[in-house]
C-alpha cells in the first residue's frame, strides 16, 4: 500500500512528498516536532502533545501553522489514509520557506507543517521490551534549551549511532556534574533499592516527555513513591531497575549500563508493570 504524507495543505504520495530547498527546517533546523503513538487505531495523549508543540513554537517565536483544533483532524486523516493501526504520527512545524538568511523571515511567511504516519511492529516492540536494552553513557554536548522539542538533533543522532555501534539501544547524556540528563530520544529512570521511582526534574537538562508525565501520573495513582531528582550513572548501575520512556518506545526496561548488568540483567517488575498499564491510562483519540 502506498503511503500518504501531509505537506503544507496537501495530501501527497510519500514518494512525491517534499519540502522546498529554502525551507528553514532544511536550511537551519529552525523548527520543532512531535511524535505521537497510535495504538489500536487511537492517538494517545494528543492534548499534551499539542500543548508541548504550542510551547516549543512559542519559545522559538514561530507561529502556529494553523488553528490548534485543526491539527488533530489532519493527524486522524493521515492515520486513516495510511491504514495505520499501531504506529507513530510525526509532525514538524517550522519557520517556513524564505530565501536563506539567518534573520527571521517577515511575519507574512507561513510556517511549514508536515505530518506523516508509519506502522510499527508491536510484536517486535514487545519482544524488545521482554529482553530489555543496554545503554551507554556519553558526555552531554547539547544546547541548554533541550526543553524545546527542536528538530536540531545532531548530538542526539551521533549519540544514538554510538550506542548502536556499542551494541546498545540508547545513549544517556551525562552533565558536567556527573548526573544523567536523559537519553538521545528518551527520558531516563531508575528504581532505587527501596523501590522509589527516580527521574530527573523537567526544569533543567531534559525534554519534558509526554510519556514521562503520563508515567508519573500513573505510578502515583498506583501508590509508588516518585522522586524527581538527578541521579548518577553509578547510582543507576546499582539500582533495582532502570528504564527509559518515550512515545515511540513507551516504557522500555534497561538491563545493562556501560556494560554492567543492572540487577539480575532482566527487565524489572516495575517497568514491566508500567508498560503493561500505559495504554489504559493514556488519553485516547479514536481515528
Ligand atoms: N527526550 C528526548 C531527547 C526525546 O527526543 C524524547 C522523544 N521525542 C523524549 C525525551 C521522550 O518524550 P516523549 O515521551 O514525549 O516521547
Amino acid at each position: 500500500m502506498s503511503r500518504i504524507a501531509y505537506v503544507n495543505g496537501q495530501y501527497l504520495p510519500h514518494l512525491d512528498a517534499s519540502v522546498h530547498i529554502e525551507d528553514r527546517g532544511f536550511q537551519f533546523a529552525d523548527g520543532v516536532y512531535e511524535v505521537c503513538e497510535v495504538r489500536h487505531l487511537q492517538l494517545l495523549d494528543v492534548t499534551r502533545h499539542l500543548d508541548r508543540l504550542e510551547r516549543s513554537l512559542r519559545e522559538l517565536a514561530i507561529q502556529m501553522p494553523m488553528e490548534r483544533r485543526c491539527i488533530p483532524l489532519i493527524m486522524r486523516e493521515i492515520v486513516t489514509r495510511n491504514r495505520v493501526i499501531n504506529g507513530l504520527v510525526y509532525m514538524q512545524a517550522n519557520r517556513g520557506v524564505y530565501p536563506r538568511n539567518h534573520l527571521f523571515p517577515p511575519k507574512s511567511v507561513k510556517p511549514s507543517l508536515v505530518i506523516t504516519a508509519k506502522h510499527t511492529n508491536r510484536a517486535a516492540a514487545e519482544e524488545m521490551a521482554a529482553c530489555g536494552i543496554g545503554v551507554i553513557s556519553v558526555p552531554e554536548n547539547r544546547w541548554d534549551r533541550v526543553d524545546i522539542k527542536s528538530v536540531s538533533l545532531l548530538p542526539n543522532v551521533l549519540a544514538k549511532q554510538k550506542a548502536l555501534e556499542a551494541g546498545a539501544g540508547e545513549a544517556w547524556f551525562i552533565d558536567v556534574d556527573g548526573f544523567v540528563t536523559e537519553g538521545s530520544s528518551t527520558n531516563a529512570w531508575i528504581v532505587s533499592k527501596d523501590g522509589v521511582l527516580v527521574t530527573r526534574p523537567a526544569e533543567s537538562g531534559i525534554l519534558r516527555g509526554i510519556t514521562r508525565t503520563r508515567v508519573i501520573d500513573m505510578a502515583a495513582g498506583m501508590g509508588y513513591s516518585i522522586e524527581e531528582r538527578a541521579f548518577t550513572i553509578e547510582e543507576a548501575k546499582a539500582a533495582r531497575e532502570a528504564f527509559v520512556t518515550a512515545a515511540s518506545s513507551v516504557v522500555l526496561p534497561v538491563v545493562e549500563i556501560d556494560g554492567a548488568t543492572v540487577a539480575n540483567g532482566h527487565p524489572g517488575e516495575t517497568a514491566t508493570r508500567l508498560r503493561a498499564l500505559f495504554f489504559d491510562s493514556s488519553e485516547k483519540l479514536p481515528c
